[in-house]
């Protein structure tokens, strides 16, 4: 058993390089989801507590604005240092309020580290363009300038990765940042504001704001706030979206999911059947990237699915911090019994339920929010298990006729977050990633997030906004174009210009 994280501390905003509490007197649970136990609370912003994080960003913004981007990287540079040397304490603090497994909450920071190391390169990034002689004597050159104060607002399922796809790029390119996280495990933004600080960051630079709603509507209609990464439900995405551009806002809203694996006939079965358990069930399939349907073509079904209902019911489902267990509980009680509903939904429409993970136990863990793995099989388009997001471990196979069905059949979905093909014919596979209407697409590899220095996003109702999260789009995001034109007196064309200019 990994050391488990059991600080019962409130947790409080991060204000101008210093812990400072909500003066809202609000204050909300946070579960231990293994033990189903309070485990500490944390304060909720008020409006004053909104006005005092822009104006502490918004104080700290032109002098950070100003430094050699060299010397921001530097800050990063310790920071990365920084989140290394605790690495196993951001992922106890995963698994303490999010419950996903130990060993997969190190992959998330793992993750969440390679786009700080990413955010490094900033002077590179960040150097521009120039064309010499445009016209006689005359130069033009292009640079990004950073935007101001900037927030971001976090979901529950990657307490760690998901603010670090935002807070090292916005804070190397020369923004001051705001972390609005997920109410429901908040922990680890106080330890990356700890590390900020330790890093040497400026105080005001990188700010928490814990809370709600209220803390996200403060955001939205604060006139100081530039621009607004969100990352989330579809729902709330688009609410985000739509607020924040009608308030001037630059804005980027990621959300949710329901990613397809088209499996065809000549695809490696056991290879197939690995990676389906994987991305169905790993973190408890509370990721935006699990795969929660199968496409099964033509005879494919019949050889796959008993092998995936064997896997599914020997799931080991336990406390997280067991360093064996594949799969922890869901995040809250209102989760599970969510999910739990969602499996009644599928067999009242009719779906065949294989594997049923309702009212699964953990010996020792009666209290805590678990359920199993669930395998429905027949599942068709009209149903609602096919096309909401359910967002926990529960698999949908679909049987289709052929390749062509199948690719239609995950373009016809609202959603295109993410997608993959398991076959071992090339042209079907270029095929595939040439026609999905999805914005991350695997081949053979289950869960495609991209790399840092590429980009994260997904289309349709997945991404409202036209830019990626992090890599090169994520550096765009967070800075603007200024193009200069350049010439000096010696240069200077005589008389007044009255068309025109073009190149002379
Ligand atoms: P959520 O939408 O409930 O919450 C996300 C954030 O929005 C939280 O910080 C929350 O406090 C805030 N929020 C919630 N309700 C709000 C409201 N009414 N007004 C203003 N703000 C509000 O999402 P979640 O349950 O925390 O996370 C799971 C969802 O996130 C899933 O839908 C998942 O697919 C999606 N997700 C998407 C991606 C992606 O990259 N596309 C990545 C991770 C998670």
């Amino acid at each position: 058993m990994a050391t488990p994280y059991t600080s019962t501390q409130d947790l409080t905003h991060f204000i101008d390089g210093r812990a400072q509490a909500a003066t809202s007197g609000r204050s909300q649970a946070v579960y231990n989801p293994s033990t189903g136990a309070v485990a500490r609370q944390v304060q909720l912003a008020s409006q004053d507590d909104v006005n005092a994080v822009v104006a502490a960003a918004q104080a700290a913004f032109p002098a950070w604005a100003d430094a050699p981007p060299l010397r921001r990287a530097r800050v990063m540079f310790k920071f990365l240092e920084l989140v290394n040397a605790h690495k196993e304490q951001f992922a106890a603090m995963l698994t303490a309020e999010h419950g996903k497994v130990f060993t997969d909450a190190l992959g998330e920071v793992a993750r969440g580290i390679d786009i700080i190391e990413f955010a490094c390169g900033a002077p590179q990034l960040l150097k521009g363009d120039f064309t010499e002689q445009v016209s006689t004597g005359m130069d033009n050159w292009t640079l990004r300038q950073p935007l101001g104060v900037v927030a971001g607002i976090t979901p529950f399922n990657f307490p760690f990765m998901v603010p670090m796809w935002m807070a090292p790029l916005a804070i190397v390119t020369g923004n001051a940042f705001i972390l609005k996280p997920s109410e429901r495990d908040p922990s680890p933004s106080l330890l990356i504001a700890e590390l900020f600080k330790q890093a040497g960051l400026p105080d005001g630079v990188f700010n928490v704001l814990q809370g709600d709603k209220v803390a996200v509507d403060g955001l939205l209609n604060h006139p100081d706030v530039k621009a607004l990464s969100f990352v989330g439900s579809t729902p709330i995405a688009q609410y985000i979206y739509a607020t924040g551009a009608a308030n001037g806002k630059r804005v980027q809203a990621l959300g949710g999911a329901k990613n397809h694996m088209v499996v065809m006939p000549d695809a490696d079965i056991e290879q197939t059947v690995d990676a389906l358990i994987g991305a169905a069930y790993g973190s408890a399939g509370e990721r935006c990237m699990a795969i929660s349907v199968a496409v099964l073509v033509g005879d494919v079904a019949d050889k796959i699915i008993p092998k995936l209902a064997e896997r599914a019911r020997a799931l080991k489902i336990k406390n997280g911090m067991e360093l064996d267990a594949e799969m922890g509980p869901i995040v809250t009680r209102e989760a599970r019994d969510r999910i739990e509903g969602y499996i009644g939904i599928g067999v009242e429409e009719g779906a065949s339920l294989l594997v049923d993970g309702r009212g699964h136990k953990v010996t020792g863990y009666e209290n805590g929010f678990f359920t199993g793995g669930t395998l429905f099989d027949h599942v068709t388009p009209s149903m609602r298990i096919y096309k909401e997001e359910i967002f926990g471990p529960v698999l949908a196979c679909v049987r289709v006729a052929d390749f062509a069905a199948a690719v239609q059949l995950v373009n016809d979905h609202e959603y295109g977050n993410g997608v993959a093909c398991y076959t071992s014919d090339g042209n079907v596979a270029r095929e595939f990633a040439r026609r999905m209407q999805v914005g991350m697409v695997g081949i053979n590899v289950p869960i495609p997030v991209p790399m840092a220095w590429h980009g994260f996003g997904g289309w349709k109702k997945s991404l409202f906004g036209d830019m990626h999260a992090y890599g090169e789009e994520g550096v765009r995001f967070y800075t603007k174009q200024k193009s200069i034109m350049q010439r000096w007196p010696a240069s200077v064309a005589k008389g007044a210009e009255f068309v025109m200019p073009t190149s002379s």
